[in-house]
């Protein structure tokens, strides 16, 4: 599929959007505006794919709002060189913006469909994001510890697993709640192995799943 100028038009306006809704982080905008996001969705939403709105992506699941991801990254508050673990690689869009900003983004989806289709397409696009299958809950110990963790579904717990994973000094983002809608957290674990809670107002993201899906 093709980057057409009139898909990088639209591109800049949505990061437009994305700034005067507070995003100032030029990395993160540089990151979005680089990013073909129309080719991660179904090309029934071409006309769609940089409105600032989430999307279905097959499987029942979505890829999410661009504001989220600008402000889940922008919490996540990444550097050259992190290693990143997302749960929930969904499209691998986000997966890709986090390599855009330097890190070494490691990511695991439960959609065992889903996870074989965005492996291949990210790889494609030159990404060197590694995929894993499985439950996100079990984290993927074969890398950890991480400088940072990522979580793209609503969670209703924090499982102690991904605690145990990140590093020192590290800092985990995650949309807690088992409702509709859930809070943004952040997690500091401090150099002596105390967390440190911040709360950043309310966002709805599907569901986390506990149990593997029969597929
Ligand atoms: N980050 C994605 C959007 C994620 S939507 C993107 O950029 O497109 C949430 C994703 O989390 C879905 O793909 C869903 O299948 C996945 N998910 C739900 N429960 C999970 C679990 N327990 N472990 C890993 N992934 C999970």
């Amino acid at each position: 599929m093709v980057d057409t100028y009139r898909h990088k038009g639209m591109r800049k306006k949505l990061v437009e959007s994305i700034r005067l809704k507070g995003i100032t982080n030029q990395n993160i905008l540089d990151a979005i505006n680089n990013i073909p996001r129309h080719i991660f969705l179904d090309s029934s939403f071409l006309e769609f794919a940089y409105d600032d709105k989430p999307f279905p992506i097959g499987s029942g699941q979505t890829i999410s709002q661009p504001y989220t991801v600008a402000f889940q990254t922008d919490i996540l508050d990444v550097s050259k060189g992190h290693k990143v673990l997302e749960i929930g690689s969904g499209s691998g869009y986000q997966a890709c913006v986090l390599e855009e900003l330097g890190a070494k983004v490691f990511s695991i989806e439960r959609q065992r469909k889903l996870f074989h289709k965005t492996k291949e397409f990210v790889s494609t696009l030159g990404y060197r994001v590694k995929f894993f299958y499985g439950d996100g809950n079990d984290g993927v110990p074969a890398f950890a510890p991480y400088d940072r963790i990522l979580i793209t579904a609503a969670a209703p717990e924090i499982s102690d697993n991904l605690i145990k994973q990140l590093k020192p000094g590290g800092k985990l983002v995650v949309p807690l709640g088992a409702g509709d809608v859930q809070t943004m957290l952040r997690i500091t674990k401090t150099i002596n192995n105390e967390l440190v809670e911040e709360r950043f107002g309310s966002f709805r993201f599907v569901p986390m799943l506990k149990d593997k899906a029969n597929d």
